[in-house]
């Protein structure tokens, strides 16, 4: 179903009224239409708590429950407007960002709403690439962003695995490790990557053993072609993230696990 705004101007006309908002929540819920979840009813009226009362069992269900709208106090409007924001801000929204654009009184709601947003943001019940993935790890954070051996004080060492989908980046996945070692390498690309896919990484040692469990490992050397780049999908995936880093965050990111993650990322 494509049925999304091109534009500010659409989204606004059309996401006006929380009324407009629920609607879209019961399509997206119910694209046949309501259904009750206790006795398969498909007769409802709403309350005027705008719940789907349900004629054949007086069941009421509310479209946000198990959503990240449930329980919440303000307008589905608002929280409309916050996703509409997040999604279209190209590094990234920022909580002070957010909470100027939707006019919040408190730092902490335009915190906690971000860090449902970009939870939300991970695909549900994702599953491992296939095919070939190219992988490589960078440092993040700290004073300056790197590969290994440069010092890692205060960064964070993130496995970066890009799906290949022709010339084009698929799906990425992002991965703190605690170190460099094989063991936390193949770790990262075991929960990422399904075994039998082609693992394309540099010539580093740690991902030697990638064979023994069970990967076709593909070896892109560096420097046998001047301005060759081996592992271009990665470096872009590495490339974006670190604008994304800066722009978001003025690069004051610490080697916390929910700055890493890559929920915020529109990438993923
Ligand atoms: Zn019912």
């Amino acid at each position: 179903m494509e049925d999304y705004p091109r534009n500010l101007l659409e989204f606004e006309e059309r996401f006006a009224t929380d009324e407009a908002c629920r609607d879209y929540l019961c399509q997206l819920r119910w694209p046949e239409g309501f259904r009750c979840p206790r006795c398969g009813d498909n007769k409802a009226w709403m309350t005027g708590r705008g719940l789907h009362h349900c004629a054949g069992c007086g069941h009421q269900t509310s479209v946000t429950a198990g959503t990240i709208f449930q329980d919440t106090r303000k307008p589905l409007r608002l929280w409309f407007r916050a996703i509409w924001h997040v999604t279209t801000q190209k590094n990234g929204a920022s909580v002070l960002g957010l909470q100027r654009v939707l006019g919040l009184g408190s730092y902490e709601t335009a915190w906690t709403w971000l860090h449902k947003l970009r939870k939300a943001m991970v695909r549900p019940g994702r599953d491992r690439f296939g095919g070939v993935v190219e992988v490589d790890e960078a440092f993040i954070g700290g004073q300056r962003s790197g590969k290994r051996g440069r010092g890692a004080l205060g960064k964070a060492l993130v496995v970066v695995m890009a799906q290949e989908d022709g010339k084009r980046i698929g799906r990425i996945r992002l991965k703190k490790v605690a170190d460099g070692t094989a063991h936390s390498l193949e770790e990262a690309i075991e929960e990422a990557i399904d075994p039998g896919s082609v693992v394309r990484t540099d010539g580093y040692l740690g991902y030697v053993r990638l064979p023994k469990r069970g990967y076709v490992h593909e070896v892109a050397r560096e420097g046998n072609d001047l301005g060759n780049n081996p592992l271009p999908l990665v470096n872009r995936v590495v490339a974006l993230l670190k604008r994304w880093l800066l722009g978001t965050h003025q690069g004051a990111v610490r080697a916390l696990p929910s700055i890493v993650q890559p929920s915020g990322c529109p990438y993923s």
